[in-house]
Order: structure tokens, then C-alpha cells, then sequence
């Protein structure tokens, strides 16, 4: 299938879109100068059920809704689209909005930095002591953006991103240097928008350097649920499936880090197709998505889809709360909620799906699992656990908050039994400069 991608210049053309109605289409319109918008053909005819728009899951997932601005926000960008005020007015006052959703000025590449020989090294993350994160410079952008995409800032060039010169060699280096480093993840965007042969310049050089230590290759893609063509008919789809087989002949583990956020994704045969080819390579495919009001928030889609996943040999491996950035007031779930979900879905399934762990938060001081609801002698106390922390010590280690049905971040939680702070939080502020924003992988 030929790619064809969409934004706010041709999304008009979608014949699909012709016949929505007005309201829906100024919206998109409205929304989109605001918040990235790009979706493409396999999207817009494989994935979206035009019969429930505006309410299907996949239109919410790909198009600009009116609610995801605040209505002030809305009202300010609708009357200068109305009024054809220019492009430039319409881009100073995007960006000032941009700039109240919390979208991480300091740019969102430039913590957890390594360094080498005194250079920064841009362009990677190390914040757990096994896994190196790796941004490759073109890699940065996807096959369609996911409205709720805590990487939104860099999608509407707000982050200006910085790459360390020689990438590729500096990773091999950092990677020979650091003996505790086993994994490296691959990530983006979508690292797989790349050309195999640019994939290659990355992937290469580190299978050959032959190190030790590096037993995991992980690629964290959404191109299997966004264009699944990339395993299968796209131009070089073939030596991408080679260059994964390399990778295992080296006799590393290649490990897919793939999204889906709802069961529609699994449907059809483009991505049991390209499922399979990557399996064939030898690669094992995890899956992650975070729970999303409006898209899956329904413990039936989740547990559809760990079920689909199995059945077409994928691993569920991550479940995690929507993040405090963009148009959070919109996705956000309520942790309580979260859990119920959770454990809804979990409790539905057989043991074979039950390797999911969540709902999880990737937050500032690790990845925070609301592990449930607890009566702890008469009070009733949220359970948490870090499955990461930046401190590996922290991880596995169970503490508890005050029980609060409302709170959507675990900095809105308080600790429970009149401790005055949760027990990593003094070793955490030692870490860190005051200014020092989080900064993660989805
Ligand atoms: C999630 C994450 C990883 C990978 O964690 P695993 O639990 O090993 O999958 C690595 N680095 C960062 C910054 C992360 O957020
Ligand atoms: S969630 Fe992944 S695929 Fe979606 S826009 Fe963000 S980086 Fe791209």
C-alpha cells in the first residue's frame, strides 16, 4: 500500500471527513494549530469505524478533538481561524497556550543526559541502571501522532532537540564503558519511520562492537498498529526483517517495545501479517499503552486486548497512566479508577496474560505501580510499588497513601499514617536540582 499522510493542510481531501459534520471538521481545524495532528491511509480506512465518529476510539486517537483544549484556549484559536486572522498570529497565540500544558521548556531530550569524556551526550537517557534510552536524530517523528503523546512538544517544533555528533559510535562507546548497562531501547517518535538503511547505521555498528555486557536490543514502535506495511510490503521491509535476524544471530535478544492502545489495532490481517514476520526474525514483541478516557477506559477493551495480543504472540507487559502534560484534563483516568480497571481486566484473563503490570506511572523518581486499595487497621490507604526506580534500591518496596479518589498523579497523593513524605523522597530531592523536570520514556 502507498503511504499517504494527513494533516491540517489536506485532511479536508479524507472523502470520510466530507461528510462529518461542520462543527467536528472546525474543530479538528481549531485544535490542530495547537496540537499536532498527522494521520495516514491505513488509519483512516483500516482502523477508524466512520459510523461511531466522533466517538470511535482511533478518530479520538489520531484527530484533534474540541475538548482537548480548554474552553478558553478554544474560544481564542476559533476566532482567529473565523476570522482568517494570519499564520503568524495564529502560531504566536498556539504558542502561548503550548506553554501552559506543561510542555517541558527546558526541551525534553536534556535530562538523565550521560556523558562521555566530559560531553554531554544528547540524543540518549540513562535513568535506570540497566537501560540506556537512545533517540536516533531521525527517528523523531511517527507513521500518525497520538493526541494524548506526552512527546507532543517536539511534534510542533517547540522542542528543539539536540543530537550529539557521531551517535552511533558514541552508544557503543557509553555502552562499552558501562559494565551495568544491558539494555538499550531504541525510541522515538517512532524509530521505525526510518529507512532500514538508516536503522542500519545505529544497529550495526552495536552488534558488531560485540559487547558483552549488551544482551538486550529493544525498539519501542507504534508502526505495527500505524502502518504495518513497514514488515510487509514497504520497500524495504525485507531488509528490515534481515537486519533483525542479524541482530539475533549476534545473539542478542531483540525485543519489540510495541504500542497499542486499543483492540482494533489487532484486527485485520496487515498486522497479524506483519506480526508474524517480526516473530519469524526470532525478535519477541511486549506491548504497552496507557489507560486513556475516551479511548479504552473499559476493562473489556483491555482485557480484548491482551487476549488478541496473546493469540497473535505478543507479550502484554505494560499498562500506564496517562501523563500530566497536554491535553491531560481530557485522557486522565483517576488512579483508584485506573486500578479498578486493572484489576477487572486482569481478573478476566488466564494466567498467560497476566505478565501486564500496571497501572503504572513514569514519573520523576521511577515507574510508580498503584498496586491497589488496601484497609491497613482502620484506614483506608492507597498501595503503591516503584517496578524502576532512579535509585534501583527503591524498586519492589511497598508504601502507601492516603486513600484519594480524585488524585491523577502520585503528586497529588499524600503519605499515608502522618509520614510527612514517601520513604525514596529525601534521597530523591539530593538527586535533583529543584528545576529539574521529568522527563521520560512513553
Ligand atoms: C520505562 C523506561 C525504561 C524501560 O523500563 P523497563 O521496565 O526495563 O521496561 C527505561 N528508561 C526509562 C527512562 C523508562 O521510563
Ligand atoms: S505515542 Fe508513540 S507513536 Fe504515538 S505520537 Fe507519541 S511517540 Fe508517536
Amino acid at each position: 500500500m502507498n503511504y499517504k499522510s494527513y494533516m491540517l493542510n489536506n485532511f479536508r481531501s479524507i472523502p470520510q471527513v466530507q461528510n462529518l459534520p461542520d462543527d467536528v471538521i472546525q474543530a479538528i481545524d481549531v485544535v490542530g494549530n495547537v496540537l499536532p495532528f498527522k494521520t495516514n491511509n491505513y488509519v483512516v480506512e483500516n482502523l477508524i469505524n466512520w459510523d461511531r465518529v466522533p466517538n470511535d476510539p482511533i478518530f479520538i486517537l489520531t484527530f484533534p478533538q474540541k475538548e482537548m483544549l480548554l474552553p478558553h484556549h478554544y474560544k481564542k484559536v476559533e476566532s482567529l481561524v473565523k476570522n482568517q486572522a494570519s499564520k503568524s498570529e495564529i502560531k504566536a497565540a498556539a504558542n502561548e497556550i503550548r506553554l501552559e500544558l506543561n510542555p517541558h521548556p527546558a526541551g525534553q531530550l536534556e535530562h538523565n543526559v550521560p556523558m562521555i569524556e566530559g560531553e554531554k551526550l544528547f540524543g540518549m537517557q540513562h535513568k535506570y541502571r540497566e537501560t540506556v534510552l537512545f533517540f536516533p536524530s531521525q527517528g523523531q517523528t511517527c507513521h500518525a501522532y497520538c493526541t494524548f503523546c506526552f512527546r507532543w512538544p517536539q511534534f510542533v517544533g517547540m522542542d528543539d532537540l539536540k543530537f550529539a555528533s557521531k551517535q552511533a559510535e558514541h552508544l557503543v562507546d557509553y555502552i562499552k564503558e558501562h559494565k551495568e548497562v544491558t539494555d538499550v531501547l531504541f525510541t522515538g517518535g517512532d524509530p521505525l519511520i526510518m529507512k532500514t538503511k538508516h536503522l542500519e547505521n545505529y544497529i550495526r555498528p552495536l552488534i558488531e562492537a560485540d559487547i558483552e555486557n549488551l544482551r538486550n536490543i529493544r525498539i519501542g514502535t507504534k508502526a505495527l498498529g500505524y502502518w504495518p506495511y513497514r514488515f510487509t510490503t514497504d520497500d524495504d521491509a525485507d531488509d528490515l526483517l534481515s537486519l533483525f535476524e542479524d541482530v539475533k544471530k549476534a545473539g542478542k535478544h531483540l525485543a519489540f517495545m510495541a504500542h497499542f492502545n486499543h483492540s482494533v489495532e489487532l484486527e485485520g490481517e496487515a498486522v497479524a501479517t506483519a506480526i508474524q514476520r517480526v516473530l519469524n526474525t526470532g525478535a519477541v514483541i511486549r506491548t504497552q499503552s496507557p489507560v486513556l478516557k475516551h479511548i479504552n477506559n473499559d476493562p473489556n477493551v483491555w482485557a480484548d486486548m491482551w487476549k488478541k495480543q496473546v493469540a497473535l504472540g505478543c507479550i502484554p507487559y505494560y499498562m500506564f497512566v496517562a501523563r500530566n502534560t497536554g491535553a491531560q484534563h481530557y485522557f486522565s483516568v483517576p488512579l483508584v479508577d485506573a486500578w479498578k480497571l486493572f484489576r477487572e481486566a486482569y481478573q478476566s484473563v488466564s494466567g498467560i496474560c497476566r505478565t501486564v503490570r500496571g497501572p503504572s506511572m513514569s514519573a520523576l523518581p521511577g515507574k510508580i505501580q498503584v498496586l491497589g486499595v488496601s484497609d491497613i487497621g482502620n484506614q483506608k490507604v492507597i498501595t503503591l510499588r516503584m517496578i524502576q526506580g532512579r535509585n534501583p534500591d527503591w524498586a519492589a518496596k511497598p508504601f502507601f497513601a492516603e486513600y484519594d479518589e480524585d488524585a491523577i498523579w502520585y503528586t497529588d497523593l499524600k503519605p499515608a499514617f502522618d509520614k510527612d513524605k514517601f520513604f525514596f523522597q529525601g534521597e530523591l530531592d539530593k538527586m535533583l536540582t529543584p528545576s529539574e523536570i521529568e522527563v521520560d520514556f512513553e
